[in-house]
């Protein structure tokens, strides 16, 4: 079966976000570890995560992925924004440990202007400075589309962090299909060749998550735009190809699409429904 889910918010808590992702079809989901535009995070709840971790466990749930706020810049040209990314970084995991084993996904970042080099340098320190031997959270780089100088739109990129990472083997990409699209990689006309060279440079083993979106902007476009499924560039005809592909079709699927529940349950369905 299916892993699906979809992005939830998390204003009334983990086993609240469990339920919901029940009703609407999904047997796993995303959140925000604090609001998206970065801050404070809601001090974490024992009871709730308790609760909840029983409750993914009776109901056969796939592994859910925390979403690090997007404005985290680990490759920032600003020592404060540096400072801040790390502090965010190193609290999530900390929060994440109450419920053990599950994934961590964060934006690479944008080098702003000092190059790729100094980016992948200060995204590792990063790294190395929060995940230690006791992190059973996997922290996943997203595949990025390459807007503006974000860093993690090639493999190659993501390839490179993963090697400057000494606990290297709690690293993992998450490929975002309207990202890798926007990227370059023609996931809609050559699907076997582009997984092929993902698994040449990075490894398949490595890829534990994968961001369900349809795109708004044509092929290579570097816009980053989420589109339902369906209604954008990648079209039905390439998703029924993801869902049933044989390098993805076990790993978990994460949508986040421009929805409220009532149309993540039916993208839910409908793509389940694809699958044979
Ligand atoms: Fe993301
Ligand atoms: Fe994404
Ligand atoms: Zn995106």
């Amino acid at each position: 079966m299916l892993t699906i889910g979809a992005h939830l918010s998390s204003s009334k808590g983990y086993l609240d976000m469990g339920k919901t992702a029940t009703s609407i079809g999904a047997n796993t989901f995303q959140f925000f570890t604090r609001n998206p535009r970065g801050g404070s995070a809601k001090p974490i709840d024992k009871n709730d995560t308790d609760a909840f971790n029983q409750y993914a466990k009776e109901n056969g749930f796939g592994r859910i992925l925390a979403h690090a706020p997007y404005t985290l810049n680990p490759c920032s040209a600003n020592e404060a924004t540096r400072e801040f990314a790390f502090m965010v970084m190193k609290d999530d995991l900390a929060r994440l440990e109450y419920t053990p084993g599950q994934m961590y996904n964060f934006h690479p970042g944008s080098h702003v202007g000092q190059g790729i080099d100094v980016g992948i340098e200060l995204i590792c320190q990063l790294l190395n400075s929060v995940i230690t031997k006791d992190t059973t959270t996997d922290v996943l780089l997203e595949t990025m589309s390459g807007k503006g100088s974000e860093v993690g739109s090639r493999f190659e990129e993501l390839r490179r962090i993963i090697d400057n990472v000494e606990l290297s083997g709690k690293m993992g990409v998450c490929i975002d299909t309207c990202h890798v699209f926007d990227a370059g990689y023609d996931i809609v006309n050559n699907l076997d060749g582009v997984l092929e060279e993902f698994d040449k440079i990075i490894g398949l083993d490595r890829l534990k998550a994968i961001h369900i979106n349809d795109t708004m902007n044509p092929y290579s476009s570097h816009k980053d735009r989420h589109q339902k499924i369906g209604s954008g560039f990648i079209g039905v005809e390439a998703f029924e190809r993801i869902v049933n592909h044989p390098a993805l079709k076990d790993k978990p699927f994460f949508l986040e699409t421009p929805n409220e529940l009532e149309g993540y349950k039916a993208e839910i369905a409908m793509l389940r429904g694809l699958c044979r």
